[in-house]
């Protein structure tokens, strides 16, 4: 099968034999090397002198950490939108008592920079901006160099949803001044779901010491007492650790420009590629991802028989709409272990496929 969906993504061979390897005591020497080795190559990723945490969770795990060792109930947090995630990230913070104003816009359009400075000027008290960096449920990609550089001069916190965007488009992590940022390691990294890494800066622990959230299991200071002591405060997802340290290895082996230019690569086949069969991208495309390509679903085609077929007769998954999109587009995900090969094969099939499940062409 060809998983072409934005998460979890195919892993390469040696990253799934690795997983096969007995367990050890995640208080003992070998882990503590794992531990450290995997931490210091995951900063490189994130291009930060900062503290970088694994979390035992899936990405959602590491978005309502931010949230809750960064922020007070009652705090004021301004949330951009524009997608299932970012919706997500909002209702995340609602539901441990921030104060969320929340600043929408169309799905499938980019954050408007004017926008936010207009929100950040009418309300001073606004403490932190919540974003997500690749809005994977749209295909978009929201400009986040100058999200962040706006965030700054205005100096509040910045919390990143980088989940399906880290490893794969560019983030300087440090450059860009974003304060908390997330990734899990089922999408861009090529590992199986259960790890979730987050970086936190300095402004963030400032924040952390006076945040009254309730937190337990995500605590970042218990997180960073523990790999003080190569540790982590829980029974870490062992054998994920085993796959992230050859995933790592191979990552730093290819080099964080030539995976990013690799994915502009893909994600440039992938939009070629649907314009060519006479569709149109759902995200308008000076913003389109290279991690993950939505497509808009014609009335004459039926994605749900689409994506049947693709799956049953031709061996390849793609993922449908979610949410409000649901029936209106499909997507192709195109991040981690994936080539210009992989995107043609799922090309090809579409050229095909696509009359059966009724497709008309009219462009
Ligand atoms: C996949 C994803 C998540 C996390 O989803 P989980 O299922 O909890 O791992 C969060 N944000 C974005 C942008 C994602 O693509």
């Amino acid at each position: 099968m060809s998983l072409r969906v934005p998460g979890p993504t195919p892993c390469p061979e040696p990253v799934l034999q690795a997983m096969t390897k007995q367990m050890i005591n995640h208080r003992g020497k070998e882990f503590e090397e794992l531990i450290v080795h995997v931490t210091a190559r995951l900063k490189e990723l994130f291009q930060t002198e900062g503290d970088v945490f694994i979390l035992t969770a899936s990405g959602t795990g590491g978005v309502e950490a931010m949230v809750v060792n960064t922020l007070s109930p009652g705090d004021r947090v301004l949330a951009l939108s524009n997608g299932v995630f970012g919706e997500r990230f909002t209702a995340i913070a609602e539901s441990y008592g921030a104060e969320v104003q929340r600043l929408s816009f169309e799905w499938g359009r980019a954050v408007e920079v004017d926008a936010v400075a207009r929100a950040l000027d009418a309300d001073p008290s606004l403490k932190a901006v919540l974003v997500v960096h690749n809005e994977t449920s749209t295909g978009l990609t929201n400009d986040l160099g100058a999200i962040s550089s706006l965030v700054r001069r205005y100096e509040k916190l910045l919390l990143v949803d980088a989940v399906s965007s880290l490893g794969c488009i560019d983030l300087p992590v440090d450059a860009w001044g974003c304060d908390v940022v997330v990734t899990g390691s089922q999408k861009g990294f090529m590992v199986p779901p259960g790890l979730s890494f987050v970086s936190v800066g300095e402004r963030a622990w400032q924040a952390h010491a006076e945040a009254k959230m309730p937190r337990f299991y995500w605590d970042f200071t218990k997180a960073k007492r523990f790999l003080e002591t190569k540790q982590t405060p829980w029974t870490p997802a062992v054998s994920t650790f085993y796959a992230l340290a050859v995933s790592l290895e191979s990552m730093a082996q290819e080099g964080l420009p030539n995976i990013f230019a690799r994915h502009q690569r893909v994600g440039n086949r992938a939009r070629d590629g649907v314009k060519s069969l006479g569709l149109s991208l759902f995200a308008d495309e000076a913003y389109a991802s290279n991690t993950v390509t939505a497509i808009n679903a014609p009335d004459s085609l039926d994605t749900g028989k689409l994506l049947g077929l693709l799956r049953e007769e031709y061996g390849i998954v793609l993922a449908g709409g979610q949410g409000k999109l649901r029936g209106k587009i499909f997507r192709i995900g195109h991040l981690g272990y994936v080539t210009e090969d992989d995107i043609e094969e799922v090309i090809g099939a579409l050229r095909t496929a696509l009359p059966r499940a009724g497709f008309v062409r009219t462009g």
